[in-house]
């Protein structure tokens, strides 16, 4: 479902920004087993704005607090699993567990970011041969040799929707669209320090500002760092990103996958995107015994391989000295972390004050080792019981999501045909993955929070490389358990389900299993959509890219599409701001056939329940998905989730239920609300 984007800016964003300052309890409070009746407001119709009705008690009620940008029911999990680590790896700490072992690894990746005053000691010392490898480039081979070098498995452009890396280009090592018994590499677009190009293009007055807060921002670090003209580097910095802006595809065309059906031999760079010595940066990346690249973005290739062969050689070594340290800033002394966050924290998500600082260790010890700590999470907290509970839900959704396949009228007998051999071989994950990465070679020291960070990063990178070439796991997991989220993998025709977002509000294995039907159980419909929704249309039931629908399937599927886009262009989260219908339709087609498959499911196992704190199965059933989309955001976070996030606000997700027919009846909504829309108007796609 990919609440947040999972970009390297995101994590960075995670890091500086982020969770909620009061320590919680490790566990919520024992509340009712269904739905939160309190978060509601009762004086609002149902009809007229179904968000405010589920959740208007909660929106009064709940402030964001200063170091977040976003609060809602993914942060309030997030909270508790967070508390729940920091016990995991405080206990891993105690017991001496050998040293190279992965709870010795956890907990001094751990210690090593919580010791500052180690990190003010040190200086830039981590990070100095970065620096000198940078002041050492004398020629374009050599500024070609460190672009390879620096390459990182930073991006993923299907699984989690991740097109953003602030080097030039990332890697993403996965399944061939044409052979996807094998993995392949994939080059991406990246190298801007803002999230999106249109953070540089656009003109209105918030963006300007934004921009100038930008170039303060890059100056100010290379002062701190003490290069001198500081000013004028700065000013040359951002107009070399402005030009990589401009050559970037933009996030709307990045998702298409027919734009990035191309594989290119490795001989082909020179021809195809003269300017950048491929030789030299494909043997730096360890790439250079590779036959082709798929490359996701033909055109921005071409035009960021040209910038680096025009573009000034002193300015190039300005912009790789900023970014080195730039992406260095959380783990650098504390006036670079400040720095960073009074742009990444607040400019560009109006977010206060940082996240405490546990918690920003525990976001980089997952991230960095995130198998590692899942292994000590669902030992813990991932009972059998609830795995179990939690697979018969899937095996229900599942089942009935096969049934409207069976039952759609406009589907012919041919594309039926595929999409059931595609439900017939899918593979869901629930709770964490069948095996464990092996973290052996990696070395993680107590005293280098820097070096641990980018020594991890790189080893990920190598175990990606190492993947090149050879068959493809359908059963390899893209997240780790620990994860507040959820996932569609098209190329493996698979789904993970973390055991952390098996957790209240979303799921509760005590509570009112309707509730949870309505909330965990829409999100397990919405992920087995995507593998039908205009994305996952174009993956045959072998990951293959691949075009299984008549002509005149894909004809209806588009029209309905084209009815939900427009659906979704007329919301207004800001004065002057739409939703962009478009950006975010295949999220809006699996949050409508997620909550309509998961309805059927929930009939199909409990049929007519009894009533629960005075409310029916069907009003549980969607009152527990209204609240699963409960979030509160600053205006400056919406503004950048409008522009680069493929998921609408969650008041938009939650009022998608104006599309299904059993919820009218359930609350008796009349035509003439504000919601309601005329049984041929309601887009029904599954
Ligand atoms: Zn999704």
């Amino acid at each position: 479902m990919r609440k947040f984007p999972k970009s390297a800016l995101a994590a960075f964003l995670l890091v500086v920004a982020g969770v909620g300052s009061q320590v919680p309890a490790a566990e919520p409070a024992k509340k009712s087993p269904g739905v939160d009746v309190a978060g509601m407001d009762k004086t609002i119709r149902p009809g007229d704005d179904f968000y405010g009705y589920t959740n208007g008690g909660w929106m009064q009620a709940t402030v964001i607090p200063p170091d977040r940008a976003v609060y809602g029911g993914f942060t309030v999990i997030e909270e508790m699993v967070s508390k729940r680590t920091v016990d995991l790896i405080q206990e891993a700490g105690k017991s001496p567990a050998a040293h190279g072992s992965p709870s010795a690894m956890v907990g001094a990746y751990y210690a090593a970011w919580m010791n500052e005053d180690a990190i003010e000691e040190r200086g830039l010392a981590p990070i100095r041969r970065d620096l000198d490898a940078i002041a050492g480039i004398a020629d374009r081979k050599a500024l070609a040799r460190v672009l390879g070098g620096g390459l990182r498995a930073d991006v993923d452009a299907l699984n989690a929707t991740d097109f953003y890396t602030d080097r030039p280009f990332g890697l993403w090592v996965a399944p061939d669209f044409a052979n996807p018994q094998r993995n392949v590499g994939y080059l991406l677009q990246g190298g801007l320090g803002m999230p999106d190009r249109d953070n540089y293009r656009n003109t209105d007055e918030k963006a300007v500002a934004l921009q100038a807060k930008y170039r303060s921002h890059v100056a100010a670090t290379l002062k701190l760092a003490g290069v001198p003209d500081a000013e004028a580097r700065g000013t040359r910095i951002y107009e070399l990103e402005r030009k990589i802006a401009d050559v970037h595809v933009s996030r709307t065309d990045s998702v298409d996958v027919l734009r990035a059906n191309n594989p290119w031999p490795l001989a082909d760079f020179p021809v195809r995107a003269p300017g950048l010595d491929w030789g030299a940066y494909f043997e730096a990346a360890g790439l250079s015994t590779q036959p082709m690249l798929m490359v996701w973005h033909p055109s921005a290739t071409a035009g960021i391989a040209a910038l680096s062969g025009s573009e000034p050689l002193d300015v190039w070594k300005d912009y790789l000295t900023f970014h080195a340290l730039n992406r260095a800033s959380p783990l650098l002394p504390r006036a670079f972390a400040e720095e960073s966050f009074r742009f990444y924290g607040t400019a560009l998500s109006g977010t206060e004050k940082p996240r405490d600082r546990w918690k920003r260790a525990i976001s980089a010890t997952s991230d960095a080792l995130g198998d590692a700590v899942g292994k000590l999470y669902v030992e813990r907290y991932f009972p059998a019981t609830a795995k179990a509970q939690a697979e018969a839900m899937v095996r229900n959704i599942v089942e009935a999501f096969g049934r409207r396949i069976d039952h759609l009228e406009w589907m012919s007998p041919a594309t039926r045909q595929k999409a059931r051999s595609k439900v017939a071989t899918l593979y869901v994950g629930i709770g964490y993955p069948e095996s464990w990465r092996d973290y052996s070679g990696l070395k993680i020291e107590r005293d280098d929070a820097l070096g641990n960070a980018q020594r991890s990063e790189t080893f990920d990178y190598r175990w990606s490389l190492s993947k090149l070439g050879k068959p493809v796991d359908k059963r390899e997991w893209c997240m780790t358990p620990q994860t507040v989220n959820a996932v569609n993998l098209p190329l493996q025709n698979a789904m993970n389900f973390p055991a952390a977002i098996l957790n209240p509000p979303f799921f509760d294995a005590g509570g009112d299993p309707v509730r949870n039907y309505g909330a965990i159980g829409s999100i397990i419909g919405h992920e087995i959509s995507h593998s039908f929704d205009d994305q996952g249309a174009q993956f045959d039931a072998d990951g293959r890219l691949a075009n299984w629908w008549t002509p005149e399937d894909l004809a209806h599927f588009q029209a309905v599409a084209a009815k939900l886009t427009a659906q979704y262009d007329a919301y207004e989260p800001l004065p002057g701001l739409h939703v962009n219908g478009r950006l975010t339709l295949s999220e809006n087609i699996a949050d409508v056939a997620g909550v309509a498959a998961a309805y059927d499911g929930y009939r199909s196992a409990y049929g007519k329940t009894p009533d629960l704190d005075g409310f029916t199965g069907d009003e549980r059933f969607f009152i527990g998905f209204g609240q699963a989309w409960r979030s509160k955001e600053r205006p400056e976070a919406v503004r950048s989730q409008l522009m680069t996030d493929g998921h609408a606000p969650g008041q938009f997700r939650a009022d998608t239920v104006r599309n299904v027919d059993a919820w009218y009846t359930a609350f008796d909504v009349p035509p003439g609300r504000q919601l309601y829309l005329a049984p041929e108007a309601r887009v029904r796609v599954w």
